[in-house]
């Protein structure tokens, strides 16, 4: 495969304000456009250090892409600092001035003349529109010693970068690609990573195309199956092991290829016409907040309640009083009691619940970790015990997982096998 890497432009990126997220939306397709990625620099706002990283990369890269630094501002240095590199002039593109004079119109702002900058180019580049700023990027195919090279500067916003580079840049290097890397992702839950590995084995040993890993977020763990060849040959070799782990881990398949457990929740319950409803204490919403984050989510949740002292769990939800005194808030019974009367309370088929202790400290003299999820279905119940350690956060979003795919398992048990 041919070579790439990224240099992001922005003092804001060396001071740890702002996150290179930029580089790594981009890294994840190249790729599959033909081009590893070998190497991520970030350079401070500087002519002198960035051109030192821009003359570097062109000796060792087929492509090199910078991001930001494409503005009208004075610390805006990447296009001259390229041209000059390059040998290249920089010229007016006429169809940006207009473009840039209709939007300054549209929106009603004089146009300044620093303004301006933004309609000059290496001469010789594709322009790149930007439908969602002022900043177009470019796009420069440049010989240099005999090699050819393609530099592609984009502006560094990521709701600008995002859309350029997917709809102008991609297509036009995957036209081009005769080796590619694809890639594709099986989201796992319930399964320890260990488990995961050892019972792929056969795929994620000694072997080099294609390739598989596993690594672990919150509580999933998420296989990747990655493979070499013409877009045609890659896709089929990925297939092969895709079909061994939907066969070994079936039902504990939890998404593929980036569909999230949420999605598949929502897409599971709006198939058999189930609704669901949260009465969430430690997670504070987070549940809620996963499914409606969901297109579509209205077809399967009306409503749910954030249910955080016990006052609240026996005013609002109606858990018995005297079932929390026995037990206790963080325990077994009133996880199974909240599920059951959120259920009732929201008119859902299904009702979820979560109470426990996301820590730090004790409660009831219940570790920081210990928390209950409950389930009720139609009349059945199912409950979980989770001890998870961790940072509050950490906790809160694992226990949203396991109570997602606790919705998850129980659709499923009414469904043929392995349907997802
Ligand atoms: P503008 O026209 O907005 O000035 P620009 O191309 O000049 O665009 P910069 O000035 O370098 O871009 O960055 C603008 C903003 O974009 C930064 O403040 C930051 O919020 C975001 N940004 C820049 N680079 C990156 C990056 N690599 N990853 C994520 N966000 C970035
Ligand atoms: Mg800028």
């Amino acid at each position: 495969m041919k070579k790439a890497e990224i240099i992001s432009v922005g003092t804001e990126l060396l001071m740890g304000q702002v996150a290179n997220t930029d580089a790594q939306f981009i890294s994840a397709l190249l790729p599959g456009a033909g081009f590893g990625v070998y190497y991520h620099t970030v350079v401070g706002d500087n002519k002198d250090r960035l051109a030192q990283c821009f003359k570097k990369a062109l000796e060792r890269s087929d492509l090199v892409v910078l991001t930001g630094g494409l503005g009208p501002t004075e610390d805006d240095l990447t296009k001259n600092t390229v041209a000059e590199a390059l040998g290249l002039k920089l010229v007016i593109d006429e169809e940006t001035v207009k473009d840039l004079e209709n939007y300054f119109a549209r929106s009603g702002r004089k146009m300044s003349s620093s303004n301006m900058s933004q309609a000059y180019f290496p001469e010789g580049a594709a322009i790149l529109k930007n439908k969602c700023g002022t900043a177009p990027g470019c796009m420069i195919n440049k010989s240099v010693n005999g090699i050819s090279k393609i530099v592609v500067l984009l502006p560094g916003p990521p709701s600008e970068l995002k859309p350029m580079f997917e709809d102008e840049v991609l297509p036009v290097l995957e036209k081009d690609a005769e080796e590619v890397l694809k890639s594709k992702f099986f989201d796992i839950i319930g399964v320890p990573e260990s488990e995961v590995e050892s019972r792929l084995s056969d795929i994620i040993s000694g072997r080099t195309n294609p390739t598989a890993a596993t690594y672990v977020k919150e509580g999933i763990v998420t296989v990747r199956v990655s493979a070499c060849g013409t877009s045609d040959t890659a896709s089929a070799l990925i297939e092969k092991d895709a079909e061994v782990i939907r066969e070994r881990f079936g039902k504990n398949l939890a998404g593929e290829n980036g569909q999230s457990l949420q999605e598949t929740v929502v897409r599971l319950c709006e198939k058999h016409k189930l609704s669901v409803a949260s009465a969430e204490s430690c997670t504070g919403g987070m549940i809620s907040e996963l499914i409606t984050s969901v297109p579509g989510a209205s077809n399967v949740i009306r409503s749910s309640v954030v249910v955080y002292s016990n006052e609240a769990k026996i005013n609002i939800l109606g858990v018995d009083p005297e079932l929390i005194n026995k037990y206790g808030v963080v325990s077994e019974q009133t996880a199974l009691a909240m599920a059951e009367r959120t259920a009732v309370l929201c008119g859902s088929d299904i009702g979820v619940s979560t109470t426990g202790n996301a820590g730090p400290g004790t409660l009831e003299n219940k570790p920081a970790g210990l928390v209950y999820v409950g389930l009720y279905f139609r009349g059945k119940t199912a409950v979980k015990e989770c001890l998870i350690r961790g940072s509050r956060e950490h906790i809160r979003r694992r226990v949203s997982n396991t109570a997602l795919n606790m919705v998850r398992e129980a659709v499923l048990g009414i469904g043929e096998d392995n349907d997802r």
